[in-house]
C-alpha cells in the first residue's frame, strides 16, 4: 500500500466564527480529508507550542497556513524549525492569503513579500488559469468569486518557478499573480491568494480543488 500523504492545516485562529464555525483549519481539514491516501490534522495558534511542536512539524509532510493578525507572535525558534523541515526535508508549503506577511513565508522566500495594493471592498474576483499544464490546475477553468478582497501587484516576491493562476479584480481590473510556486531547498512551495476571512471563499468548489491538487503537489518533493 502506498503511504499516507499527512498533511497540517494550521490556523491563527482569529477567522470569524460566524464565517468558519470550525475555523479556516478545520474547514481546510474538512475537504482535505475527501482525498484517498491522505491523513490529515489541524492545530492552531491557541494549542500548546503554538500547535507546532518538533513533534507534530516531523510528523506531517505538508504545512497548510493561515495567518492574518498575529504573524509577528509567532515565535523565531518555531519559525526557523518550519523554514528547516521544508528545505533540508523537503516538506511542502502552503500559505493562504494573508499569509503572504507570515514569518515563514517572508523566511522562505527572502524578501518582503508586500503588496501593490489592497482593498477589502468585497467585490468579484475572476481566477484565471495561467498554466493550464500544472498538476495544481487539473481540472479547473477561469471561475469567479463572488466576494473577495482585492490584492494588486507589485507582489515582492522572488520569481516564481510556475506562475499558475493570475486574479483580475472586477472593481478596477486590478491584476495578481494568485497561484506562485517555489522550490527551497528540498521543499516546494504554493503560494495560494484568495480567502479572506470575512467571505466563505474556502466553501468554493473550484478554491477547494485547487487546494487538493496543491496538497498533492506539494508532498511530493
Ligand atoms: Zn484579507
Amino acid at each position: 500500500m502506498e503511504r499516507k500523504i499527512k498533511v497540517l492545516v494550521w490556523s491563527e485562529g482569529t477567522e470569524p466564527k460566524s464565517v468558519y464555525p470550525n475555523g479556516i483549519n478545520g474547514e481546510i481539514a474538512s475537504f482535505l480529508r475527501e482525498l484517498p491516501n491522505v491523513e490529515v490534522y489541524t492545530s492552531s495558534f491557541n494549542d500548546s507550542e503554538f500547535g507546532l511542536s518538533e513533534r507534530t512539524l516531523f510528523g506531517v509532510d505538508v504545512l497548510v497556513w493561515w495567518g492574518h493578525q498575529k504573524h509577528d507572535k509567532v515565535p523565531d525558534e518555531i519559525v526557523s524549525r518550519i523554514v528547516k523541515r521544508v528545505k533540508n526535508d523537503g516538506m511542502g508549503f502552503i500559505p493562504l492569503h494573508s499569509s503572504h506577511f507570515s514569518k515563514p513565508f517572508i523566511s522562505l522566500m527572502g524578501t518582503k513579500c508586500k503588496l501593490g495594493s489592497w482593498r477589502e471592498d468585497g467585490r468579484s474576483e475572476y481566477v484565471h488559469v495561467f498554466n493550464r499544464k500544472h498538476p495544481i490546475a487539473s481540472g479547473i477553468e477561469d471561475f469567479v468569486i463572488e466576494q473577495e478582497e482585492m490584492y494588486g501587484e507589485p507582489f515582492e516576491v522572488p520569481k516564481p518557478d510556475d506562475v499558475v493562476f493570475v486574479s483580475i479584480f472586477e472593481a478596477d481590473g486590478a491584476i495578481f499573480r494568485s497561484g506562485l510556486t517555489w522550490k527551497v531547498g528540498k521543499g516546494k512551495v504554493f503560494y495560494f491568494r484568495p480567502g479572506h476571512e470575512t467571505y466563505p471563499t474556502y466553501r468554493n468548489e473550484n478554491v477547494k480543488r485547487i487546494i487538493k491538487n496543491a496538497v498533492l503537489w506539494v508532498a511530493r518533493a
